[in-house]
Protein backbone atom coordinates (compact mmCIF):
# COMPACT_ATOMS: atom_id res chain seq x y z
CA UNK A 1 0.00 0.00 0.00
CA UNK A 2 1.38 3.42 -0.94
CA UNK A 3 0.84 6.25 1.86
CA UNK A 4 1.04 9.55 1.43
CA UNK A 5 1.21 11.42 4.70
CA UNK A 6 -1.17 14.42 5.46
CA UNK A 7 -3.29 13.10 2.24
CA UNK A 8 -6.41 15.39 1.61
CA UNK A 9 -8.88 14.44 -1.46
CA UNK A 10 -11.00 17.19 -1.88
CA UNK A 11 -14.17 17.13 -4.24
CA UNK A 12 -15.26 21.15 -5.49
CA UNK A 13 -18.58 20.51 -6.79
CA UNK A 14 -19.85 21.64 -10.65
CA UNK A 15 -23.11 23.34 -8.59
CA UNK A 16 -20.28 25.85 -7.26
CA UNK A 17 -17.95 26.44 -9.96
CA UNK A 18 -20.14 27.00 -12.65
CA UNK A 19 -23.83 28.66 -13.55
CA UNK A 20 -26.26 25.95 -13.92
CA UNK A 21 -28.76 27.57 -15.65
CA UNK A 22 -26.20 28.61 -18.12
CA UNK A 23 -24.81 26.43 -20.73
CA UNK A 24 -20.87 25.98 -20.48
CA UNK A 25 -20.68 28.99 -18.18
CA UNK A 26 -17.99 28.71 -15.44
CA UNK A 27 -17.25 31.20 -12.46
CA UNK A 28 -13.96 31.91 -12.78
CA UNK A 29 -13.89 34.85 -9.79
CA UNK A 30 -15.66 31.75 -7.73
CA UNK A 31 -12.68 29.34 -8.84
CA UNK A 32 -9.81 31.17 -8.05
CA UNK A 33 -11.41 31.49 -4.66
CA UNK A 34 -11.24 28.27 -4.07
CA UNK A 35 -8.09 27.69 -6.06
CA UNK A 36 -6.87 29.89 -3.05
CA UNK A 37 -7.77 28.52 -0.42
CA UNK A 38 -6.47 25.33 -1.48
CA UNK A 39 -2.69 27.26 -1.94
CA UNK A 40 -2.96 28.51 1.09
CA UNK A 41 -3.78 25.10 2.81
CA UNK A 42 -1.54 23.43 0.87
CA UNK A 43 1.33 25.68 1.91
CA UNK A 44 0.28 23.61 5.45
CA UNK A 45 3.16 21.48 5.94
CA UNK A 46 0.94 18.87 7.46
CA UNK A 47 -1.36 18.58 4.50
CA UNK A 48 -1.16 17.17 0.93
CA UNK A 49 -3.87 17.96 -1.14
CA UNK A 50 -5.39 15.80 -4.34
CA UNK A 51 -8.30 17.64 -5.95
CA UNK A 52 -11.61 16.56 -8.24
CA UNK A 53 -14.17 19.04 -9.83
CA UNK A 54 -17.50 18.43 -10.81
CA UNK A 55 -18.43 19.40 -14.28
CA UNK A 56 -22.08 21.69 -13.46
CA UNK A 57 -23.64 23.20 -16.62
CA UNK A 58 -20.56 21.53 -18.26
CA UNK A 59 -20.76 17.93 -19.26
CA UNK A 60 -23.97 17.57 -17.51
CA UNK A 61 -25.97 19.32 -20.47
CA UNK A 62 -24.19 16.87 -23.68
CA UNK A 63 -24.34 13.99 -21.57
CA UNK A 64 -27.77 13.85 -20.87
CA UNK A 65 -28.75 14.94 -24.23
CA UNK A 66 -27.12 12.13 -25.60
CA UNK A 67 -27.64 9.93 -22.55
CA UNK A 68 -23.86 9.40 -23.10
CA UNK A 69 -23.76 7.97 -19.35
CA UNK A 70 -25.92 4.64 -20.41
CA UNK A 71 -23.38 4.01 -23.41
CA UNK A 72 -23.15 3.38 -26.82
CA UNK A 73 -26.88 3.19 -27.37
CA UNK A 74 -27.85 4.83 -30.71
CA UNK A 75 -26.34 6.44 -33.67
CA UNK A 76 -25.25 9.58 -31.93
CA UNK A 77 -23.77 7.91 -29.01
CA UNK A 78 -20.19 8.42 -29.91
CA UNK A 79 -20.37 11.79 -30.98
CA UNK A 80 -22.40 12.56 -27.37
CA UNK A 81 -19.49 11.31 -25.89
CA UNK A 82 -16.83 13.02 -27.88
CA UNK A 83 -18.65 16.44 -26.82
CA UNK A 84 -19.24 15.72 -23.23
CA UNK A 85 -15.44 14.91 -23.49
CA UNK A 86 -14.53 18.16 -25.18
CA UNK A 87 -16.97 20.48 -22.44
CA UNK A 88 -15.95 18.89 -19.87
CA UNK A 89 -12.40 19.42 -20.50
CA UNK A 90 -12.96 22.94 -21.69
CA UNK A 91 -14.24 23.68 -17.51
CA UNK A 92 -11.06 21.67 -16.36
CA UNK A 93 -8.66 24.16 -18.57
CA UNK A 94 -10.35 26.78 -17.00
CA UNK A 95 -9.52 25.93 -13.23
CA UNK A 96 -5.93 24.52 -14.14
CA UNK A 97 -5.93 28.14 -15.62
CA UNK A 98 -7.35 29.57 -12.85
CA UNK A 99 -5.15 27.34 -10.27
CA UNK A 100 -1.72 28.44 -12.23
CA UNK A 101 -3.16 31.78 -11.62
CA UNK A 102 -2.64 31.55 -8.01
CA UNK A 103 0.37 29.76 -8.21
CA UNK A 104 -1.06 26.74 -7.06
CA UNK A 105 1.11 24.45 -9.02
CA UNK A 106 -1.48 22.13 -10.47
CA UNK A 107 -1.45 19.22 -12.76
CA UNK A 108 -4.29 17.78 -14.62
CA UNK A 109 -5.06 14.31 -14.51
CA UNK A 110 -8.73 13.64 -16.38
CA UNK A 111 -9.75 9.90 -15.95
CA UNK A 112 -10.78 9.78 -19.75
CA UNK A 113 -6.92 9.57 -20.48
CA UNK A 114 -6.33 6.63 -18.77
CA UNK A 115 -8.92 5.05 -16.67
CA UNK A 116 -11.03 2.30 -17.82
CA UNK A 117 -14.07 1.12 -15.92
CA UNK A 118 -16.96 -1.45 -15.89
CA UNK A 119 -20.20 -0.39 -15.37
CA UNK A 120 -18.92 3.02 -14.49
CA UNK A 121 -16.72 1.81 -11.75
CA UNK A 122 -13.30 2.47 -12.40
CA UNK A 123 -11.14 -1.33 -11.99
CA UNK A 124 -7.66 0.14 -13.81
CA UNK A 125 -6.07 3.86 -13.53
CA UNK A 126 -2.26 3.97 -13.32
CA UNK A 127 -2.00 6.88 -10.57
CA UNK A 128 1.60 6.23 -10.20
CA UNK A 129 1.52 9.86 -12.13
CA UNK A 130 -0.64 11.24 -9.63
CA UNK A 131 1.18 9.56 -6.24
CA UNK A 132 4.52 11.23 -7.87
CA UNK A 133 3.08 14.36 -8.27
CA UNK A 134 1.88 14.52 -4.42
CA UNK A 135 5.46 13.82 -3.85
CA UNK A 136 6.90 16.32 -5.33
CA UNK A 137 4.54 18.95 -3.88
CA UNK A 138 1.97 19.52 -7.11
CA UNK A 139 -1.61 19.92 -6.54
CA UNK A 140 -2.90 17.02 -8.84
CA UNK A 141 -6.58 17.78 -10.82
CA UNK A 142 -8.78 15.29 -11.53
CA UNK A 143 -12.70 15.75 -12.62
CA UNK A 144 -15.92 14.42 -13.91
CA UNK A 145 -15.09 12.80 -17.14
CA UNK A 146 -16.34 10.16 -19.98
CA UNK A 147 -14.59 7.29 -19.64
CA UNK A 148 -14.32 3.82 -21.89
CA UNK A 149 -16.59 1.25 -20.59
CA UNK A 150 -15.49 -2.52 -20.56
CA UNK A 151 -19.67 -3.21 -20.84
CA UNK A 152 -21.06 0.15 -22.17
CA UNK A 153 -18.56 1.02 -24.90
CA UNK A 154 -18.81 4.68 -22.72
CA UNK A 155 -20.01 6.34 -20.27
CA UNK A 156 -19.59 9.11 -17.59
CA UNK A 157 -18.17 9.16 -13.89
CA UNK A 158 -18.66 11.79 -11.23
CA UNK A 159 -15.83 13.51 -9.63
CA UNK A 160 -16.70 11.01 -6.54
CA UNK A 161 -15.54 8.05 -8.70
CA UNK A 162 -12.14 8.78 -9.28
CA UNK A 163 -11.57 10.13 -6.12
CA UNK A 164 -13.11 6.85 -4.79
CA UNK A 165 -10.52 4.67 -6.81
CA UNK A 166 -7.68 7.46 -5.20
CA UNK A 167 -8.61 6.90 -1.51
CA UNK A 168 -8.48 3.05 -2.13
CA UNK A 169 -5.18 2.97 -3.27
CA UNK A 170 -3.58 6.34 -1.15
CA UNK A 171 -5.80 6.10 1.93
CA UNK A 172 -6.36 9.78 2.82
CA UNK A 173 -6.79 11.06 6.08
CA UNK A 174 -9.62 13.21 5.31
CA UNK A 175 -11.98 13.76 1.97
CA UNK A 176 -13.71 16.20 2.03
CA UNK A 177 -16.57 17.12 -0.33
CA UNK A 178 -17.59 21.15 -1.01
CA UNK A 179 -20.78 22.11 -2.82
CA UNK A 180 -23.61 24.66 -2.22
CA UNK A 181 -25.28 23.84 0.52
CA UNK A 182 -23.81 23.45 4.64
CA UNK A 183 -24.32 19.93 4.23
CA UNK A 184 -26.46 16.55 4.21
CA UNK A 185 -30.20 17.85 5.48
CA UNK A 186 -33.01 15.40 6.44
CA UNK A 187 -34.52 16.62 3.43
CA UNK A 188 -33.71 18.97 0.65
CA UNK A 189 -32.56 22.34 1.97
CA UNK A 190 -33.42 24.21 -1.04
CA UNK A 191 -37.32 22.50 -1.18
CA UNK A 192 -37.89 21.78 2.22
CA UNK A 193 -38.04 24.41 5.05
CA UNK A 194 -38.44 22.24 7.64
CA UNK A 195 -34.93 20.28 6.37
CA UNK A 196 -32.31 20.00 9.40
CA UNK A 197 -28.52 19.84 8.97
CA UNK A 198 -27.23 16.54 10.31
CA UNK A 199 -23.89 16.80 11.98
CA UNK A 200 -22.92 13.38 11.78
CA UNK A 201 -23.39 10.67 9.72
CA UNK A 202 -22.60 7.39 10.64
CA UNK A 203 -23.80 3.07 10.75
CA UNK A 204 -26.74 4.13 12.85
CA UNK A 205 -28.13 6.48 10.72
CA UNK A 206 -26.96 6.19 7.36
CA UNK A 207 -29.86 4.30 6.01
CA UNK A 208 -32.19 7.11 7.70
CA UNK A 209 -29.99 9.57 5.97
CA UNK A 210 -30.23 8.01 2.79
CA UNK A 211 -34.17 8.54 3.02
CA UNK A 212 -33.56 12.02 2.74
CA UNK A 213 -31.51 12.86 0.23
CA UNK A 214 -32.54 13.18 -3.31
CA UNK A 215 -30.95 13.88 -6.66
CA UNK A 216 -29.92 17.31 -7.82
CA UNK A 217 -32.68 20.45 -8.33
CA UNK A 218 -30.68 21.50 -11.49
CA UNK A 219 -29.29 19.41 -14.84
CA UNK A 220 -27.83 16.76 -13.25
CA UNK A 221 -26.93 12.95 -14.41
CA UNK A 222 -24.79 11.91 -11.92
CA UNK A 223 -26.76 11.54 -8.87
CA UNK A 224 -27.44 14.79 -6.39
CA UNK A 225 -26.52 14.52 -2.85
CA UNK A 226 -27.87 11.08 -2.57
CA UNK A 227 -24.68 9.67 -5.14
CA UNK A 228 -22.61 11.88 -3.08
CA UNK A 229 -23.54 10.56 0.24
CA UNK A 230 -22.94 6.86 -1.16
CA UNK A 231 -20.25 7.61 -2.19
CA UNK A 232 -18.86 9.12 1.02
CA UNK A 233 -20.07 6.04 3.23
CA UNK A 234 -18.46 3.50 0.97
CA UNK A 235 -15.22 5.91 0.97
CA UNK A 236 -15.42 6.04 4.93
CA UNK A 237 -15.80 2.68 5.03
CA UNK A 238 -13.31 1.19 2.35
CA UNK A 239 -10.65 3.58 3.12
CA UNK A 240 -11.46 4.39 6.96
CA UNK A 241 -11.22 8.31 6.50
CA UNK A 242 -13.71 10.54 7.14
CA UNK A 243 -15.45 12.12 4.85
CA UNK A 244 -16.34 16.19 5.36
CA UNK A 245 -19.49 17.56 3.54
CA UNK A 246 -19.04 21.30 3.55
CA UNK A 247 -20.48 24.24 1.69
CA UNK A 248 -17.82 25.46 -0.26
CA UNK A 249 -19.61 28.60 -1.68
CA UNK A 250 -18.83 30.13 2.17
CA UNK A 251 -15.17 32.13 1.38
CA UNK A 252 -13.01 30.26 4.06
CA UNK A 253 -15.22 27.20 5.10
CA UNK A 254 -13.19 24.49 2.15
CA UNK A 255 -9.90 26.02 3.64
CA UNK A 256 -11.06 25.09 7.41
CA UNK A 257 -12.00 21.63 6.52
CA UNK A 258 -8.62 20.90 4.68
CA UNK A 259 -6.46 21.97 7.26
CA UNK A 260 -9.19 20.54 9.78
CA UNK A 261 -10.01 23.33 11.91
CA UNK A 262 -13.97 22.48 12.96
CA UNK A 263 -15.97 23.51 10.21
CA UNK A 264 -20.11 23.30 9.91
CA UNK A 265 -20.54 20.76 7.86
CA UNK A 266 -21.73 17.03 7.91
CA UNK A 267 -19.13 14.34 8.91
CA UNK A 268 -19.32 11.03 7.48
CA UNK A 269 -17.51 8.03 9.49
CA UNK A 270 -17.70 4.14 9.64
P1 LIG B 1 -22.44 19.21 -6.64
O1 LIG B 1 -22.56 19.95 -7.92
O2 LIG B 1 -21.78 20.00 -5.53
O3 LIG B 1 -21.85 17.84 -6.76
P2 LIG B 1 -25.25 18.51 -6.64
O4 LIG B 1 -25.99 19.67 -7.18
O5 LIG B 1 -25.05 17.32 -7.50
O6 LIG B 1 -23.88 19.05 -6.03
O7 LIG B 1 -25.94 18.00 -5.29
C1 LIG B 1 -26.21 18.90 -4.23
C2 LIG B 1 -27.69 19.20 -4.23
O8 LIG B 1 -28.38 18.05 -3.72
C3 LIG B 1 -28.11 20.32 -3.29
O9 LIG B 1 -27.95 21.60 -3.89
C4 LIG B 1 -29.58 19.98 -3.04
O10 LIG B 1 -30.41 20.65 -4.00
C5 LIG B 1 -29.68 18.48 -3.34
N1 LIG B 1 -30.15 17.70 -2.17
C6 LIG B 1 -31.15 16.79 -2.23
N2 LIG B 1 -31.42 16.26 -1.02
C7 LIG B 1 -30.54 16.85 -0.15
C8 LIG B 1 -30.31 16.71 1.27
N3 LIG B 1 -31.03 15.87 2.03
N4 LIG B 1 -29.33 17.46 1.83
C9 LIG B 1 -28.58 18.32 1.07
N5 LIG B 1 -28.77 18.50 -0.27
C10 LIG B 1 -29.74 17.78 -0.89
Amino acid sequence: MITITGLVLVKIGGSIITDVNRENTAKPKVIRRLADEVKIASENANVKIGLGHGSGSFGHVSGSKYKTHLGLIHNESKKGASLTQHVAASLHRIVINEFCNVGANPLSFPPSSAAITTNRRIIEWDIRPITTALRHGFIPITCGDVTLDTELGVTIVSTEEPLRYIANKLKPERVIMGGDVDGVYTANPKLAKYARLVDVIDKHNIKEALSGVSGSTKVDVTGGMRSKLEYAYEIAKSCGASVHIVNAEVPGRLYSAMVGDPVTGTVVRV
